[in-house]
């Protein structure tokens, strides 16, 4: 069977999908220096990144994320690694609050913009999905590009990338898993649950904390469908 790495930023959405999962035993802290934890049984894991240790929050965005897979990567030793939790969506793409995206067409950063030649590209990046229009039918999630990026607004320069790549989702964490992913080599799948819709008029830390529940139940009932199909 496949051996599954499921890497979460927030504990808040973590909880209801180990409980989905069935992984209610504790978690292992991954290495002495970063708040990491990994939830685990024979096949299946599930990581945090945990609490920053100095402003007491969740160590949301793209360094933490980095850091837990690899630790998480090295216990766990996975075949596929999914990045779960939630997003921002377009309503003018059709995305509605509570929608589940699975990750389909390479991943890319929105944020990361360096015009020197060849850096360029590598700054954007494109990591590969193994989410297909079929896969994500059959979980009862919507096929979509993720973006990545490490703020939670959207300003025009970082929106003018979203568009080009025609995203579905914006995150902090999926890129930057899907890079880990392609450097062992291994299988990346994204899915994200939509807690804001990026161009609605009401400032998105205030739909995000109204929809939340409601996105991390839709994302606890789609993992378990995910995991049914591998
Ligand atoms: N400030 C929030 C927590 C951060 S929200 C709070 O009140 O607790 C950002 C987290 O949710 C990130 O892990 C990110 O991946 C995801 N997210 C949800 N909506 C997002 C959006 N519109 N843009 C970027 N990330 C979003």
């Amino acid at each position: 069977m496949t051996r599954v790495l499921v890497i979460m930023a927030m504990e808040a959405e973590a909880g209801p999908v180990r409980v989905a999962l069935g992984l209610d035993e504790t978690p292992s802290p991954l290495h002495a220096a970063f708040p990491a934890r990994l939830w685990s049984d024979d096949e299946l894991a599930v990581a945090i990144c945990g609490t920053d240790a100095r402003f007491d929050v969740d160590a949301i965005g793209t360094q933490p994320a980095v850091v837990t897979t690899l630790l998480a990567c090295d216990h766990h030793r996975p075949d596929l690694l999914v990045s779960a939790g939630t997003a921002g969506g377009f309503a003018g793409r059709g995305g509605r609050i509570g929608d589940v995206f699975l990750s389909t067409d390479p991943l890319v950063f929105h944020d990361r913009r360096i015009p020197l030649g060849p850096f360029e590209a590598y700054g954007v990046g494109s990591y590969p999905t193994i989410g297909t229009v079929e896969l994500a039918a059959a979980i009862g999630a919507r096929p979509g590009v993720i973006t990545t990026g490490n703020s939670l607004d959207a300003p025009p320069v970082d929106l003018a990338t979203m568009i080009a790549a025609e995203a579905d989702a914006k995150d902090m964490e999926a890129a930057a898993v899907g890079w880990v992913a392609e450097q062992f080599g291994i299988d990346f799948v994204a899915v994200k649950s939509i807690t804001d819709l990026v161009d609605s008029p009401e400032p998105t830390a205030e739909q995000f904390g109204r929809n939340f529940d409601l996105a991390t139940r839709r994302l606890a009932e789609t993992l378990p469908r995910l995991l049914a199909q591998l």
